[in-house]
């Protein structure tokens, strides 16, 4: 059991700097957060808006803030001040809500469509199909504020190593297929926890969102 600064030196050496890392930091406690900052992790991931607004006004303002969990359109204007990145997109409609915030804000928010590829049902995000039909459409080349910069998914909750395997091997060729549809800017895949990192590693990820592995288990 190492402290947070050697799991993140730890894992900078294992992902070497192709790959970002993404600490993970939902529902632990801000001396979590600023004992990260001080090893030099910028990246940081949270999944609840109110939790995220709350952290954000009490932490350094050079912390890139990537929001990584369900986002309800109502709930988009909270973050859209500060954000730099929404790894959870799943409709045409919410990126409309985002590129509006934005717009409101002059600034760019990136944003990563969620693939659903799990065998579980309750797992948000698109379909690939989907993925590609919400990709064609012709209001996104409008959307001025926002950058649509990559996929985002989870492997089953699962200990069967190839079934996840094959998962991620589903998100690749669906970036893959989605990339000429945009612009030079669409080269993320966020794919990869703390339990299968280095699967995603493997298959083309280009960030990884690591929680318990970085900070110990969440409060619940
Ligand atoms: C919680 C969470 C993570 C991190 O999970 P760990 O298993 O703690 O590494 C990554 N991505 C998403 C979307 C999450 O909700």
């Amino acid at each position: 059991m190492g402290s947070i600064a050697e799991h993140l030196t730890e894992y900078s050496t294992k992902l070497g700097d192709r790959v970002k890392l993404i600490a993970v930091s939902k529902l632990q406690p801000n001396t979590a957060i600023q004992e990260a900052y001080a090893a030099g992790q910028r990246s940081f991931g949270e999944n609840y808006v109110q939790e995220l607004c709350d952290k954000r006004e009490l932490l350094p303002t050079d912390i890139e803030w990537h929001f990584i969990g369900h986002l309800q359109s109502n709930k988009v204007k909270y973050i859209a001040p500060f954000v730099s990145y929404i790894h959870g997109i799943d409709s045409l409609s919410l990126l409309e809500k985002i590129n509006q915030a934005a717009v409101k804000h002059d600034r760019k928010i990136r944003c990563l469509l969620q693939l659903h590829v799990a065998t579980e049902e309750t797992k948000h995000g698109l379909s690939p199909e989907e993925a590609l039909e919400l990709a064609s459409d012709p209001s996104i080349k409008s959307m001025s504020n926002i950058a649509v910069c990559g996929v985002m998914g989870m492997a089953s909750f699962t200990s069967d190593r190839e079934l996840i395997r094959k998962e991620f091997k589903e998100i690749k060729r669906t970036f893959d297929q989605l990339k000429p549809l945009f612009g030079p800017e669409f080269k993320e895949i966020s794919m990869g926890m703390s339990s299968d990192w280095d699967i995603a590693l493997e298959e083309g990820s280009t960030m990884v969102r690591i929680g318990s592995a970085i900070f110990g288990e969440r409060k619940k």
